[in-house]
């Protein structure tokens, strides 16, 4: 059994890009189109293999060719697969995202088979390991039934609480860490989060309400940590953002490398934090993710 297992959703991201996206009724010619592994689960887990975490996905693709080449993806990056399941009744998960001139998008996700993952199949599949990790990519009465069976199997647990929705209050109580951004920290707990005084409020909600520690990550504007005997803000590295697309997904795989390799939290969260920059300078989210050579190197450097 690994000792993190990664459980959450993949989807396969189909990119057009073209001067205007289409309006309602409307065909429009582009002028550029990529294929893109994406679903926050999934590049959660990518992330922390990359830093050389003992990770397993737990997942279900459809029977059909995204699913097959999702599989041949994790065998590229070298992801254990073991925890994968296939669905014959569902399809993969699938995005398709337009991109205009302006840099701007719309995305359509059809989840699939992402929400066919069961609570009894997303157990079996973090059972033994030390940490289990979540995101709402999932069906969200599934996610938090296996949060509380894995909390209560000893299993630490933390949700990216990506996209927010209201979660149960057991969940909370069984959650030993949550990594919600400014946006999502705002929309569970109600409090306007502009900024760390913000967020210090809201992480303090967060615990208040049972979750061992609360990390809210503010982009370019810091991390704030309440929890666990820490109170501690994180400033974000001084960096040239070129795509934040994926920085909280590389954020939250370089911190779950680090916990269940045993650091210290605050350590495993400057660590991400580091990792999480390194990404905003690259375009993309697979091709941004850095590995532990250079987030090491990075983190060496912001230290001294
Ligand atoms: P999400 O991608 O979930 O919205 P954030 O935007 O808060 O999450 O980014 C996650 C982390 O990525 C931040 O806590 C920080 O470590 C890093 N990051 C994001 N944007 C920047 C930036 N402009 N400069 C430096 N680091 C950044």
């Amino acid at each position: 059994m690994s000792r993190l297992a990664v459980v959450g959703s993949y989807n396969a991201s189909m990119f057009f890009r073209g001067e205007r996206a289409p309006g309602p009724g409307e065909t429009v010619i582009g002028d550029g189109y990529w294929l893109s592994a994406g679903g926050k689960g999934s590049n959660q887990a990518i992330a922390a293999k990359y830093q050389g975490a003992d990770v397993g996905f737990v997942g279900k693709l459809g029977a059909d060719a995204f699913g097959d080449e999702a599989i041949a993806m994790y065998c590229r990056v070298g992801l254990s697969t073991d925890l994968i399941l296939r669905d014959g009744s569902a399809h993969t998960g699938v995005a398709g995202i337009f991109i205009d001139a302006e840099g701007a998008n719309r995305i359509m996700v059809c989840p699939g088979a992402n929400l066919k993952l069961t609570a009894a199949e997303m157990v079996d599949g973090a059972r033994g390991a030390a940490l289990a990790g979540f995101q709402l990519e999932n069906d969200l009465s599934a996610v938090a039934e296996a949060i509380c069976a894995l909390r209560q199997r000893g299993v630490q647990t933390l949700l990216d609480p990506a996209p927010a929705a209201p979660l149960p209050v057991e969940v909370y109580q069984n959650l030993s860490f949550i990594k919600p951004n400014e946006h999502e920290a705002a929309a569970l707990t109600g409090i306007a989060v502009q900024g760390a005084d913000d967020a210090f409020r809201a992480a303090d909600e967060l615990v208040a309400r049972g979750v061992g520690c609360a990390i809210v990550t503010l982009g370019g504007g810091g991390v704030v940590a309440v929890g666990r005997g820490l109170r501690a803000f994180v400033p974000a590295l001084d960096v040239r953002a070129a795509d934040t697309t994926g920085a909280g997904d590389v954020f939250c795989g370089a911190l779950m490398a680090g916990i269940v390799a045993g650091w210290p939290l605050l350590a495993s969260i400057e660590y991400a934090n580091c990792a999480g920059a390194l990404s905003v300078t690259r375009m993309g989210v697979l091709e941004a993710t850095p590995d532990r050579r250079e987030t090491e190197a990075a983190y060496a450097a912001w230290r001294a």
